[in-house]
């Protein structure tokens, strides 16, 4: 599947300087999407994930659909003030200021394998603090499954030894 004709650059979003990779083209597109959640997976079928955990918000689209190829549940991780149960939350730096992830304390089943799906990574900022979420309610991270990564931004290091699937390099 061609999935790099089916992101688009939008110069300056949100902010200026920066190209925002916009996936609403390949959302749009039916076998894309299809082939998408399916090459997400992929990799992960004989790895015995017992949940998938999306992150808000485009994590939100592909996670239930990789969970669904998994035959396991999902979870959300979500921006500070989302989640109506007891959380647990974790604060981590961006480039300017800082921002706060939360997950219900009863998101996982201690010593459950983890999947985390995101449609982005860049720093890897988001990713690693969603791990360690996970890892702070008994969770064990076996896996991380991106549609577009970064490659400049040299995330993955952030991710440690965990396996991490990209469907796009940039
Ligand atoms: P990081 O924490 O790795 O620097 O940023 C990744 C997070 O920001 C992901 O949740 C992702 O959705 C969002 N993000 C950052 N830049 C982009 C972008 O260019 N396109 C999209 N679709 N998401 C982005």
């Amino acid at each position: 599947m061609d999935y790099v004709s089916l992101i688009r650059d939008i110069p300056n979003f949100p902010k200026e300087g920066i190209i925002f990779k916009d996936i609403t083209p390949l959302l749009a597109n039916g076998p894309a999407l299809a082939a998408a959640v399916d090459d997400m997976a992929a990799p992960f079928k004989d790895k015995n994930i017992d949940l998938v955990v999306g992150i808000e918000s485009r994590g939100f689209i592909f996670g239930p659909g990789v969970a669904r190829e998994l035959g396991c549940g999902f979870a959300p991780v979500r921006k500070a003030g989302k989640l109506p149960y007891h959380t647990e939350s974790l604060t981590y730096d961006l480039e300017y200021g800082t921002d706060t992830l939360e997950i219900h304390v009863d998101a996982v089943v201690a010593d459950h394998r983890i999947l985390i799906v995101d449609d982005l990574l860049a720093t890897g900022g988001t990713a690693a603090a969603a791990g360690e979420l996970i890892a702070k309610i008994g969770g064990i991270v076996s896996g991380f499954s991106f549609v577009i990564e970064l490659d400049f931004l040299e995330g993955r290091e952030k991710l440690g030894s965990i396996p991490i699937s990209t469907l796009i390099h940039y």
